[in-house]
């Protein structure tokens, strides 16, 4: 019997060794022993970027990663602040949202989703208007599958002397994020993920300057991220929090760790993705960007004229794999293929040979 693989960004196929930590028992999360664990993760997770934990703290919350990114935009944009939010796609135009929901002050650069983040506009705005706080952007946007320039967009924060807020959901743990270079505040990002753990917890690492000197602007009691952090020192939350899926992140921090950390796991997705897109190229799929635009996490394919989505995707799921559908404008366009979790060669040679056998019978019911 094959292993069901999930292809969608998050979840993820979970290893044995991370599946099995969710049944090590029932704890209370009042209880010493959680403090504990929950100490053991911020220390793990600030530690996944070594470069970090001098001045970073990791406060956990029980949620998705929208949970962490609200938490993060609504605790440390102040009330007299204001966010530049940069979109090119589903992400930032939620964290766009999510600030005008808050009734912040907001301004937006907006790019088509096929593009990369405008830094031209950007530095306009950042060079004419000095009520500007906060830079608020997507480190990897899922919507295309774009790795967006932050190392440039770092820069012009430091330059503008502007704090930088990042989606790093769908990153942390397998891409560079230069905790040293790009005046980084805050950053917020999942358990299920590029951490391979269950879904249910979520987290923003945090200057702890910030922690220490902001009162809190939170629009939210329980998004506080003040609040979890006067807790979590002690390694105690003010609300419950998941502690099965707490087990699971442990157990997959620890095995990121044996594996070698974030870089290891980079060039093991990489690998992957190599793998998949040189196997669907030679069937015929183009990109939807160009190789050297992407993440090392997912791939964004356009869709052949002969096989709709529906098709492919129920296809593949009886053969075992789930694939993700392109989201809002792109629905009809393009399928998306993550090779986050726990997934090896020998389960993309297994997809490549499915998405063989589905183009092949695909161009014979339609020659007939
Ligand atoms: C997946 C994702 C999110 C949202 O995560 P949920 O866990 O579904 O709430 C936010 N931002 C990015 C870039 C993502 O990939």
């Amino acid at each position: 019997m094959n292993r069901s693989i999930l292809l969608n960004p998050g979840p993820v196929t979970l290893s044995d060794r991370v599946r099995q930590a969710l049944l090590r028992g029932d704890w209370c999360h009042r209880e010493p022993e959680f403090a504990e664990l929950t100490l053991d993760i911020r220390r793990r997770l600030v530690e996944v970027y070594p470069e970090a934990s001098p001045d970073y703290e990791a406060i956990l919350l029980t949620g998705s990663g929208t949970c962490a990114v609200e938490a993060m935009l609504s605790s440390l944009i102040p009330p007299q602040g204001k966010a530049l939010v940069v979109c090119n796609g589903v992400y930032g135009e939620r964290m766009a949202a999510m600030i005008t929901a808050h009734g912040k002050a907001i301004a937006t650069v907006v790019s088509a989703w096929l593009d990369p983040i405008d830094l031209v506009a950007i530095e306009q705005i950042l060079t004419h208007d000095p009520a500007i706080t906060h830079v608020v952007a997507v480190h990897h946007e899922t919507t295309t599958g774009r790795l967006n320039n932050i190392a440039a967009l770092g820069q012009l924060c430091q330059r503008w002397g502007v704090a930088l807020l990042l989606d790093t959901v769908s990153s942390f743990g397998a891409e560079a994020i230069d905790f040293g270079g790009w005046n980084l505040e805050a950053c917020a990002a999942t358990a299920n993920k590029c951490l391979h753990g269950v879904p249910g917890l979520a987290f923003v690492l945090v200057k702890r300057t910030s922690m220490e000197t902001h009162d809190s602007a939170a629009g939210s009691l329980y998004l506080n991220l003040h609040r979890y952090y006067q807790e979590q020192i002690q390694g105690f939350s003010p609300f419950t929090q998941a502690v099965q899926v707490a087990f699971a992140l442990q157990e997959a921090l620890k095995e990121l760790q044996d594996k070698g950390g974030w870089q290891a796991r980079h060039l093991h997705y990489q690998t992957l993705a190599h793998q998949i897109r040189r196997g669907l190229h030679h069937l015929g799929f183009n990109l939807l960007l160009t190789e050297r635009e992407l993440s090392a996490s997912l791939t964004s394919f356009k869709l052949l004229p002969r096989i709709s989505y529906v098709q492919l995707h129920d296809q593949l799921k009886q053969a075992g794999f789930t694939i993700y559908a392109g989201q809002g404008g792109l629905k009809n366009d393009i399928f998306r293929i993550a090779n986050m979790g726990d997934i090896f060669d020998e389960d993309v040679e297994r997809l490549l040979t499915c998405f063989h056998r589905i183009g092949k019978n695909a161009s014979h019911t339609s020659s007939i």
